[in-house]
């Protein structure tokens, strides 16, 4: 190699050098990345959002028909039986469920989750069949021109 081409090259290394710190030096000017963080949070399940927003526990006051000590359930989830995200208090219906936003939704604990869901249910139940009673004593007196 000659000299000439010897210095060429140390002058195209300190160049590199420079241009790379000058890249590292306006990368920091910029701050921390924010599209790391916009990966991380659009990667979360709707669970982990939740859990995240209300603690890892179950929000449970009582929804499910037990009185709990502290006024809050606070279970954690296990293993087996994973906390659950639902609207807090549960929907009479599966749709109003499914509709509920996420806003809407609390952690639960499996146990309180099935005790409240199987009250709503029990509560469906009741509200059909009054509204079946109320319609059906309303029947004879549309029959006969109503009361109104
Ligand atoms: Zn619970
Ligand atoms: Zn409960």
């Amino acid at each position: 190699m000659s000299i000439v081409s010897e210095r060429v090259v140390r002058v195209l290394r300190a160049g590199l050098a420079e241009e790379i710190e000058r890249q590292i030096e306006e990368d920091n000017a910029r701050g921390p990345e924010p599209e790391a963080r916009v990966l991380v949070s659009s990667a979360l399940t709707v669970l982990e959002l939740v859990l995240r927003t209300h603690g890892e526990s179950c929000r449970c006051e009582g929804a499910c028909g037990t009185e709990h000590p502290g006024r809050m359930c606070r279970e954690d989830g296990t293993p087996k039986e994973p906390l659950i995200a639902a609207p807090y208090p549960l929907p009479c219906t599966e749709h109003e469920t499914v509709a509920a936003s996420v806003e809407a939704l609390r952690p639960w604990c499996a146990p309180c989750w099935r005790k409240a869901k199987k009250r709503t249910t029990e509560l469906a139940a009741e509200l059909r069949r009054q509204q079946l009673d109320e319609a059906q004593t309303a029947l004879p007196m549309d029959l006969f021109g109503g009361g109104r």
